[in-house]
C-alpha cells in the first residue's frame, strides 16, 4: 500500500534551510507518496499530451495535459517510460498514446533530483489561475500502481 508520506500545503522543507539554519517554510504543491508500488502507470482516458522533462529539482519529470485545463505532473521517476520518451520523439508528437485501452505505464519510483528518499512527488496544476490543488484523493482517478 501507498501512503502519503508528506501532504499537500505549507511544511517544513525536508531539505532546505532558512538563513538562521533552521528548517525552511515552504509550500508544498503536491503529495509525495511512498509504499512498495514502485510502477505507476496512467488509467485515463482524458489526456491531451504529454510532456517529459529533467532538472536538479525534480528529476525526471513527466506532465500529462489532461482535458479541461489539468496538468498531472509526476517527479523524481528513476525513469520514464521509453515508450512515451520514444513516441515523444516521434513524429506524431506522441499523439499515438492518447488513446488509451489499458493503463498506460508512466515510470519506475525513484529518488532523482532535490529528494531525501525514492517516493513519488504528484502534483495536479490547473492552467487557467495557475494554481496547485491537492491531488488527495483526486490521483486515485488518474493513477494506478504495482509491484
Ligand atoms: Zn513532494
Amino acid at each position: 500500500m501507498l501512503r502519503i508520506s508528506s501532504p499537500f500545503g505549507d511544511r517544513f522543507h525536508p531539505i532546505l534551510k532558512d538563513d538562521k539554519g533552521k528548517p525552511l517554510k515552504k509550500f508544498h504543491n503536491g503529495i509525495d507518496l511512498i509504499g512498495d508500488e514502485k510502477y505507476v502507470m496512467l488509467n485515463t482516458d482524458k489526456i491531451l499530451g504529454f510532456s517529459v522533462d529533467k532538472d536538479d529539482i525534480n528529476g525526471n519529470k513527466i506532465r500529462v495535459h489532461l482535458h479541461g485545463g489539468y496538468l498531472l505532473i509526476i517527479c523524481h521517476l528513476e525513469y520514464i517510460s521509453k515508450h512515451i520518451v520514444e513516441a515523444l520523439k516521434s513524429t506524431d508528437k506522441g499523439v499515438s498514446l492518447k488513446k488509451l485501452n489499458e493503463p498506460l505505464f508512466l515510470g519506475k519510483m525513484g529518488t532523482t533530483g532535490r529528494s531525501t528518499g525514492i517516493h513519488y512527488h504528484i502534483s495536479i496544476y490547473r492552467i487557467k489561475d495557475s494554481k496547485y490543488l491537492n491531488p488527495d484523493p483526486t490521483y486515485k482517478n488518474l493513477l494506478t500502481f504495482e509491484v
